[in-house]
């Protein structure tokens, strides 16, 4: 296929993407409710407990049913990813890069598959479900690609100066050891594939945890990597609740972390391995409370289209979400009108449908938050432009489906401006000027993302004022969020990320390695 699916392309594939989905969809229904282990040394481990994983979009579907891991488990996975790492950080890295993209091109020739099981375990529409699988792989090449461009990260440094000697200076990127990739439900794919693969390119050995509504999935990615050839130990993969199995993956027996997931739960993480003996590396990729500021000189359709993309894809439930709009009162009317009309077109249901926009939220969990929510937006003077209820009847009696909703007349002073919801609830509220725009925009803990819609001149003010990692000015294919490895790499600013490096970019790879200058002299 000629065609190159990223989340900006997303929007019009060809009618052969549709049918090899639908026809993948198929296999993999009929497939349903497989027990499947944990992964440990390339072996499959079973715990005692099980649990069974549900769809979203019908509670009655049983996708398959998953290991309970404890922390005998953590142990296991966690020594196994200890022995390995002195084979896997000497194997030459010419020879990781091999076996990455190896896992790449199984994902590449499984994607479909893969797509329509995380399209049934997430609640994800198809498009959705192919971007992450396919960004997957495109993470994996892009770590590849920056190991090759950069030699292994070896880097001949000047010569000393010195009389009568030679003195020969290198510097070397080398790995710390193993690493523990805890990932979220939103981006099963991308948000452990990516982490994993810069981790392993550069030599570390890795364990990951995903998160129990997606153990499912994750598993499927797991097999890639075992079924490219990865030596025993090299990846483990382990699931079973963060409370217990993750807290216990949480240890100074593990060099090194990347955590996607919640403000809370980073921070908690964070603080856990203060205790231990010397500092260890925790990269935090957090959430996000993002926004959109609309100029009166924007082009109001463009706008229109790429903030309800992003306020709705995925049901909100992106950390790159439009959670807030900020409209200048000239055009606040005009983009309102847009915005409900664009809305009320989408079409909600089970997302493996073709036509369908917007799935079910994750679980029972987020289902009342949503109603909670909407009840605290009516009690605090919000008034509902779209949605503001759940969605019950027939096809969605079963599932956890919610109408996608723009808030408007919530004062600036109510705490849900500033809270992630991280569900499909967007407020929409109107400044005076820009200035007061950006104002509010910066005054949130969060900087991950952000959009703006107006003049050319605007937007260089936009991006020198905008306190976020990913920005993006006059984009209708998503106003804050459809970000691609290579071409805009993800991270955040502030209570959004740790590292100050964006995933998928240049300046990535060097965080899962630590620097030793090599000096001979002869
Ligand atoms: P979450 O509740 O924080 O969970 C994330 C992961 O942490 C899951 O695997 C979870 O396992 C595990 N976990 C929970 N408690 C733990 C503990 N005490 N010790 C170790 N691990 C623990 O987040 P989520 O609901 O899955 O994802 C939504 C959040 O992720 C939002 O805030 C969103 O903005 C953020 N996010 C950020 C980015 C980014 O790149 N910045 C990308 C995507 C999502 P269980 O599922 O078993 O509890």
């Amino acid at each position: 296929m000629e065609f190159k699916l990223t989340y900006a392309t997303m929007f019009n594939p060809p009618e052969e993407l549709h049918i090899r989905f639908d026809s993948a969809l198929a296999i993999v229904k009929a497939g349903l409710g497989k027990e499947y282990g944990m992964i440990i040394n390339n072996k499959d481990v079973f715990a005692d407990e099980k649990f069974d994983d549900h769809s979203p979009i019908n509670k009655d579907w049983t996708l398959a049913v998953m290991q309970k891991g404890n922390e005998k488990h953590a142990r296991q996975a966690m020594e196994a990813a200890r022995k390995a790492f002195p084979g896997w950080s000497h194997t030459p890295w010419q020879e990781r890069v091999r076996l990455l993209r190896k896992t790449a091109a199984l994902i590449e020739e499984r994607l479909f598959e893969l797509s329509a099981a995380m399209s049934l375990e997430v609640g994800k529409n198809r498009m959705e479900s192919l971007g992450d699988a396919q960004e997957t792989a495109d993470l994996l090449k892009y770590s590849c690609d920056q190991m090759e461009a950069n030699q292994g990260y070896i880097f001949e440094m000047g010569r000393d100066p010195l009389v009568g000697f030679e003195s020969r200076n290198v510097s070397v990127l080398r790995p710390y050891g193993v690493w523990l990739v805890i990932s979220p439900f939103n981006f099963p794919f991308a948000l452990t594939g990516g982490p994993t693969s810069a981790a392993l390119v550069s030599g570390n050995t890795v364990v990951i945890k995903p998160a129990t509504d997606t153990a499912w999935i994750v598993r499927l990615l797991a097999e890639c990597f075992r079924d490219a050839g990865l030596p025993e130990g090299v990846l483990n993969y382990v699931s079973g609740p963060g409370s217990t199995l993750g807290k216990a993956l949480v240890s100074c027996a593990v060099d090194g972390v990347t955590f996607t997931g919640s403000f809370d739960v980073g921070v908690k993480i964070y603080r856990d391995f203060s205790t231990c003996n010397w500092m260890h590396p925790i990269l935090l990729e957090l959430g996000g409370k993002n926004a959109v500021i609309v100029s009166q000189h924007a082009d109001l359709d463009r706008a229109a289209l790429g903030i309800v993309r992003s306020a709705f894809g995925l049901q909100g439930q992106k950390c790159s979400a439009a959670s807030r709009v900020l409209v200048e009162a000239a055009v606040f009317d005009d983009l309102r009108a847009r915005l409900k009309d664009i809305t009320e077109k989408l079409v909600i249901g089970d997302p493996t449908e073709r036509s369908v926009y917007l799935g079910p939220v994750i679980n029972n969990s987020s289902y009342n938050d949503y109603q909670n929510f909407c009840m605290e937006i009516y009690s605090g003077g919000g008034t509902f432009l779209t949605g503001g209820q759940v969605l019950t009847e027939g096809a969605f009696a079963k599932g956890y489906f919610c109408q996608p909703t723009f808030v408007t007349d919530l004062p600036f002073s109510h705490r849900l401006w500033k809270h992630e919801m991280f569900l499909p609830i967007t407020t929409i509220g109107k400044v005076k000027n820009l200035d007061e725009a950006m104002k509010e925009a910066n005054n949130v803990n969060y900087g991950l993302t952000a959009g703006f819609f107006g003049s050319e001149e605007e937007s260089g003010w936009f991006f020198d004022h905008i306190e976020s990692g990913v920005a993006y000015a006059n984009r209708p294919q998503g106003a804050t969020t459809g970000a691609w490895p290579g071409f805009q790499p993800f991270g955040g600013w502030k209570a959004s990320g740790s590292s100050g490096k964006n995933s998928g970019g240049r300046y990535y790879l060097p965080l899962y390695m630590h620097e030793q200058i090599q000096t001979r002299v002869r």
